[in-house]
């Protein structure tokens, strides 16, 4: 994904209508959180053992495709108007989250780092 080139489109779309004038740090941090429940929305009444079933169907495809590119979108003009670098900072995430969920702690678990007693290992 070239996310130079989209952040481009984006600020032209928002230039063309306008809107750069609502596209704060704080604006768009609420709008990537609203999105996010959007794409929640869609799951919220669906039993696990059926996902499999809609993710076959192209009408709910297209829903959580729509969703997930709304977060993305925010979350590209966010990261342009913040100046972060989004391949570093994800990159360093990873290397947090390795320290926080060593292999031999987390393997097969969903526990959360504060509970997986990484610092008396
Ligand atoms: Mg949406």
């Amino acid at each position: 994904m070239d996310e130079k080139k989209i952040q481009k489109k984006l600020l032209d779309f928002a230039k063309k209508r306008d809107w750069e004038k609502f596209h704060n740090l704080k604006n768009l941090a609420i709008s990537i959180s609203i999105e996010s429940s959007e794409l929640l929305e869609i799951f919220q009444w669906i039993e696990d053992k059926n996902i499999n079933e809609h993710l076959r169907d192209k009408t709910f495809r297209k829903r959580i495709s729509e969703e997930v590119a709304d977060v993305l979108l925010y979350l590209l003009r966010f990261s342009e108007i913040a100046n972060l670098n989004l391949e570093k900072i994800c990159l360093d995430k990873i290397k947090i989250n390795e320290k926080k969920y060593p292999i031999n702690l987390s393997k097969g678990k969903s526990t959360k780092y504060t509970d997986l007693n990484v610092l008396k290992k």
